[in-house]
């Protein structure tokens, strides 16, 4: 039939698994307890492959290799320039096998293939290429002092670094972490979701082709309580990145203190506002509004989750934003004509269900999607909720999914309270051609990134990174750098030394 045609065996893709273990110190290996873990292919809901399963054992060997590789070994004492040349062949090497690591994480997430090939791991390689490029730009200040003094720092690399990334942008998360970190000198263990190890066990061989030395770059899979609370928690750990959510930072953050108080960055998701004024192209804004929700299946820490549009034009928007969501395609990711792939795991899908039944419950209105689609994989249809009030949970709560809750607003002012009105700050988007309102809006959202009639455009240059609840610290950009970098202030004297 048609239907299952778009699910059938047309476009597999199914790349093989050659990586599946833990890798330490430049080799794959087994974990010390022998366990593996299932990863699940969420278009069939079969088991892909079992995967060694990291744990605090195993976290405790990485670290001790990427300490040796740290105190020891060469990376933290080539060149920048070397260092650079080393990266730029890594990012080759990935450019080369780009067919192969964008099928793995379509199906490892149910991420769209045609996307992972022309957009995200092409935006993770170009991250890469940029912190090759600052490598041997990093430099600290001359500073004059008063007196008969002068100093000047020294940006030295903070050691080693554990990385604790989530599944919805598997390779992208990878490279916002290790890049800057690669490039200030630091050596690090990382660990992927337990749902999409199987590209960054990918990356790390071609790491080592690139010459990377061994234990500078350590890849261990498992579950969070385990292998993830063992980096957050680890004494020989220097700085931890995480990218997940707001109960784990919480727990990251805490581990962090509780151990040896290492610095830790983080970006925990938000409930994005995208606000659309009475001035905008409707037909436009619509196509931008759906997109801003249902992209990656809504599984997007900036996803455009709130949408806001002023009273005159709401009626109209309201129903070509509707008619869009009927004819955006649901389907396998490997189709080229799909624009929604299937939900990352079976816990999300049921957590978006879940949260999809309050909306009703609460009151809300649904005007279309809401259900399931097919009776295999975890596919969910695009879903729009009107009449939705601020205080109910599918305003307040990270969906992660793709459902989109539409509110009405009347002057400038309310809109700034309404997108304001959020425990998260992570991204927000205006429409509008006046310059006026573009700029009190941009500058009154508290979000660490505001898209001006555009959405999740971001670039390796760019900062970003949340205000409140959304977490702390930055990735991309030259921000990001200094997360992995210590400042060593060295005080002399300019004449008269009594030495
Ligand atoms: P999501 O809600 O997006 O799945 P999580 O915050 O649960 O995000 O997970 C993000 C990452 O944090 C994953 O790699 C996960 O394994 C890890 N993680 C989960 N629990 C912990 C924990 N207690 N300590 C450290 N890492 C954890």
């Amino acid at each position: 039939s048609n239907s299952s045609s778009s699910h059938g065996n047309s476009f597999l893709k199914m790349p093989a698994i050659k990586f599946t273990k833990l890798f330490i110190n430049g080799d794959f290996v087994d974990s010390i307890s022998g366990r593996t873990f299932e990863t699940i292919d969420p278009r069939k809901e079969e088991v892909i492959a079992r995967v060694s399963e990291g744990d605090k054992e195993d976290i405790d060997i990485a670290v001790k290799a990427a300490r040796q590789a740290f105190d020891s070994g060469p990376w933290p004492r080539l060149p920048g320039s070397e260092r650079a040349k080393i990266m730029m062949k890594w990012a080759d090497l990935v450019d080369e096998n780009i067919e192969e690591l964008a099928a793995l994480d379509t199906i490892d997430a149910g991420k769209l293939y045609y996307i992972n090939k022309v957009a995200e791991i092409p935006s993770a390689t170009n991250a890469l290429r940029y912190y090759a490029g600052a490598a041997d730009k990093i430099h600290g200040d001359v500073l004059k002092m008063n007196g008969d003094f002068h100093a000047y720092t020294l940006l030295e690399p903070i050691g080693v670094v554990g990385h604790i990334i989530p599944w919805n942008a598997p390779s992208l998360s990878f490279f916002i972490k290790v890049s800057p970190s690669l490039a200030a000198g630091c050596t690090m263990v990382l660990k992927p979701a337990e749902q999409t190890p199987l590209s960054a066990l990918f990356y790390a061989h071609l790491a080592k082709l690139a010459g990377i030395p061994d234990g500078v770059l350590n890849i261990v899979p498992g579950f969070g309580p385990t292998a993830g609370a063992a980096i957050s928690s680890h004494m020989d750990i220097d700085a931890v990145s995480f990218t997940g959510s707001i109960e784990v930072g919480r727990e990251v953050l805490q581990a962090a203190a509780w151990s040896n108080l290492k610095p830790v960055s983080l970006e925990l998701g938000g409930k994005s506002p995208l606000i659309i004024f009475n001035d905008a192209d409707i037909d436009k804004a619509s196509e931008l509004a759906l997109f801003g929700i249902m992209s990656n299946k809504g599984e997007i820490c900036v996803a455009g989750s709130r949408v806001f549009v002023q009273e005159e034009i709401y009626d109209e928007f309201e129903k070509k934003l509707v008619e869009k969501a009927k004819s955006w395609v649901v389907g396998d990711p490997f189709d080229p004509k799909s624009l929604q792939g299937p939900q990352a795991d079976r816990n999300q899908l049921e957590k978006i269900l879940s949260y999809i039944e309050h909306g009703k419950r609460e009151g809300a209105t649904l005007l279309t999607g809401g259900n399931t689609v097919g009776n295999k994989g975890y596919y969910i249809e695009p879903t729009i909720f009107s009449n939705v009030k601020e205080d109910m949970l599918i305003a307040r709560d990270e969906i992660f999914g793709p459902v989109l809750a539409l509110m009405k607003f009347k002057t400038m002012e309310e809109a700034i309270k309404s997108a304001n009105n959020t425990k998260y700050g992570l991204a927000a988007g205006i429409v509008t051609k006046n310059l006026d309102t573009a700029n009190t809006m941009s500058r009154s959202i508290r979000a660490g990134i505001v898209w001006i009639n555009c959405y999740f455009t971001v670039g390796s240059d760019v900062p970003f990174g949340g205000y409140k609840m959304s977490g702390f610290g930055r990735d991309l950009g030259l921000q990001a750098l200094h997360k992995y970098l210590q400042v060593k202030s060295v005080v002399t004297p300019i004449h008269n030394s009594p030495w």
